[in-house]
């Protein structure tokens, strides 16, 4: 019996490239616990969570867009996405009018440089890429607090990364039998602490880097009581 492979939204690159333990709880396990930063991130994306569009100098500006990759296994939304035509006089969305796709992101502080953010961002553009047949050569992310715009490129080194995460991520969905209703659940990557990622992190309780880390204390003892 053929099976349909699960999309993964996208917005699971971003936190596998904040952290692999992260996108592994949130996939295996659907752990997903708001916390001060994610509760931000959401209150910025509500004005773009209402799709439409509107024209702003010649370039329509489509908000909300729902995008997927079937070679990928991925869906998810963009925040915005700038479409340019090449009759500048008939701005109508007509795919054969198309000359280029622009996704633009929303986050929360600063104007800062996160892989993670970059990674998210390059797979919108392999679905837009996929779907439109055009090519989407950068796109931008716009930073709240400092109202900045940072631009992206996606180079052949960034898009190489950002499939090479998507299939680390679908080897973290837990492997099902439905013929006889047995789940193998893969191993979580362990738990490293990072000072300042962990505190940030929505699953820093869940998680409980310090105590569940590789180089915990409690494993540190066991290691040197059995001298293993
Ligand atoms: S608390 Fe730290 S190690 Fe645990 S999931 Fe979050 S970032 Fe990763």
């Amino acid at each position: 019996m053929s099976q349909e492979r699960e999309a993964l939204p996208l917005s699971l690159l971003n936190d596998y490239f904040y952290c692999p333990r992260r996108a592994a709880l949130k996939v295996v396990e659907g752990w997903r616990s708001a916390n001060e930063h994610t509760e931000r991130g959401d209150i910025v994306h509500e004005h773009s969570d209402l799709a439409g569009y509107e024209v702003v100098k010649g370039v329509m500006l489509l908000r909300a867009l729902p995008v997927f990759s079937e070679r990928l296994g991925l869906s998810g939304k963009c925040d915005i996405v700038e479409a340019e035509f090449r009759s500048a006089s008939n701005v109508k969305f007509e795919i054969s009018n198309l000359k280029s796709l622009k996704p633009v992101e929303f986050k929360v502080g600063c104007r800062r440089e996160f892989e993670n953010d970059d990674a998210q961002l390059c797979a919108q553009a392999l679905c837009l890429e996929e779907m439109f047949n055009v090519s989407v050569p950068r796109g931008a992310v716009f930073h709240a607090q400092s109202k900045r715009r940072r631009d992206v490129e996606f180079n052949a080194a960034l898009r190489g990364r950002t499939e090479q995460a998507v299939t680390e991520l679908r080897a973290f969905l837990p492997q099902s039998e439905m013929s006889d209703l047995r789940f193998e659940i893969p191993k979580l990557p362990p738990a490293r602490y990072i000072a300042g990622r962990c505190e940030e992190c929505s699953l820093f309780e869940i998680c409980l880097p310090k105590a569940t880390g590789a180089d915990n204390r409690a494993e540190r003892l066991t290691r040197e009581l059995f001298q293993i």
